[in-house]
């Protein structure tokens, strides 16, 4: 048995280890699996393609989460106003735990008493890419993304800035691309 294996469960710094090293121990401890229908993680990444999926959530307060495939697993915004088809129109996105690549199939209803009851529906979802000469992994933990979607809904180039160190970004489509 490999003991080094379950040393990221055992970690009581949830809040550093959800940007970090793709564990999706924040994802873990905040679901019941055998009560939410929500995947666990069981697709690995692959080289190439990478996806984005945009979910429209009926939780507390309906809102967007919206998803980039960086690093293995899939960083996570939650976007009050969901995210806007025109220029320059900022929208507020809240960083929340990194999800498994998994859950960009996912849409279903959260059962009553579980993390963020509700119904889901993918709004959108497509491939992306990265358009900085940054890795993805580097524009994150430095706070500037920028990406170019291929959705139904969304395309061109889109932008995460984020706001003074903290969990508010900015999303928002440039002119660019
Ligand atoms: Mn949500």
């Amino acid at each position: 048995m490999n003991a080094s294996k379950n040393t990221h469960n055992k970690t009581k710094d949830l809040g550093k280890r959800q940007d970090e090293g793709g564990f999706l121990t924040a994802y873990k401890q905040k679901r019941d699996f055998k009560q939410t229908p929500e995947p666990q993680a069981k697709i690995k990444p692959k080289n190439g393609t990478k996806v984005f999926v945009v979910q429209k959530h009926w939780a507390r307060n309906l809102h967007y989460d919206f998803r980039l495939q960086i690093k293995g697993v899939l960083k996570s915004w939650a976007v009050p106003k969901g995210p806007s088809l025109k220029e320059n129109e900022k929208r507020l996105a809240v960083l929340t735990e990194d999800h498994p690549l998994d859950y960009a199939k996912f849409s279903g209803v959260i059962p009553q008493g579980q993390y963020g009851a509700g119904k889901v529906i993918i709004w959108d979802k497509g491939s992306f890419e990265n358009v900085k000469t940054n890795s993805l992994d580097e524009s994150f933990k430095q706070g500037r993304l920028e990406v170019k979607l291929r959705g139904r809904k969304l395309s061109g180039v889109y932008v995460l800035i984020r706001l003074k160190q903290s969990k508010n970004w900015l999303l928002f489509k440039t002119k660019k691309g």
